[in-house]
């Protein structure tokens, strides 16, 4: 799935190498899937994007919004677009399909599921945007530490540190991928109990997400991500499928795995003991 340190790529480089670029034309779901979801009037999208000339793009944690003159395209979770300049290398299935008037194309295929939207600039009311687009990251501004700490639900509440960190959409493009290395980084295991955590364990987390998201984001996303172009990032994740059984790169302990809250979780035994 796309978070943070990909989305803030790929509209980087939509930025860097799309904007002028004209619409001629457009395709939904030309090869169907069952979890590829459409909002808003998708009859629309055509009156919406035909002729439109892409003005940027912005991310909204993990997702990334294209902008053109009136209207803006916004991709969700697993919606992976991808860019293409060569007509013959067109891939033949997609869901999602932006045909530029130069030749060129940007393809959108959902992995496990995702999202696609096109609205009339300003007007997606969609709450999981909203929550996205209005809400601090660790790149902004307004995630200060208070307002990390204060995202923790009643003292008293009983959530481990990947279920606080990683659901509810309460660090928007923060999911089950970077939620891995910043717990590494932080020495913290994500079942921990986070109602026991002291301010220190918070102190922890929250340099640990800005190191890390910021890391990943300058260095093109992570190594298990692709990029606008089809390449991979350039971070190295320290916990992924990657370096399952691999010796952790500060213990040399070697890397566990487990099924954890709907989603597979890494770990160093020896580093992450709270
Ligand atoms: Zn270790």
């Amino acid at each position: 799935m796309l978070e943070l340190p990909e989305s803030y790529t790929i509209a980087k480089q939509i930025n860097e190498h799309l904007t002028g670029k004209i619409i001629s034309y457009i395709q939904v779901l030309q090869t169907p899937h069952k979890f590829a979801f459409f909002n808003g009037e998708v009859d629309k999208y055509e009156e919406y994007l035909e002729g439109q000339t892409i003005t940027g793009a912005v991310f909204q944690g993990g997702m990334v919004q294209i902008n053109t003159e009136d209207s803006m395209i916004v991709l969700y979770d697993g919606a992976y677009p991808r860019y293409y300049n060569d007509r013959k290398k067109f891939p033949k299935k997609h869901q999602f399909a932006i045909y530029f008037d130069d030749g060129t194309g940007i393809f959108v295929s959902i992995q496990m599921y995702g999202g696609i939207t096109v609205f009339p600039k300003g007007g997606c009311t969609d709450g999981y945007y909203a929550s996205s687009s209005t809400k601090p990251n660790p790149l902004t501004d307004g995630f200060t530490f208070d307002y990390f700490q204060a995202l923790y639900p009643a003292a008293g509440k009983k959530l481990s540190a990947k279920a606080f960190l990683a659901t509810q959409q309460r660090i928007p493009g923060l999911g089950n991928g970077v939620l891995q290395d910043i717990l590494w980084e932080a020495g913290i295991d994500p079942r921990y109990p986070m109602q026991d955590a002291s301010e220190e364990d918070f102190r922890a987390l929250y340099d640990a997400a800005n190191k890390i998201i910021k890391t990943m984001a300058e260095q093109g996303g992570r190594d298990t991500e692709r990029d606008l172009f089809g390449q991979k990032g350039n971070y190295i994740t320290q916990l992924s499928k990657n370096s399952l059984n691999e010796p952790c790169t500060r213990c040399g302990y070697e890397i566990h795995k487990t099924n954890y809250m709907g989603g597979t979780i890494y770990f160093c035994e020896h580093c992450q003991k709270r």
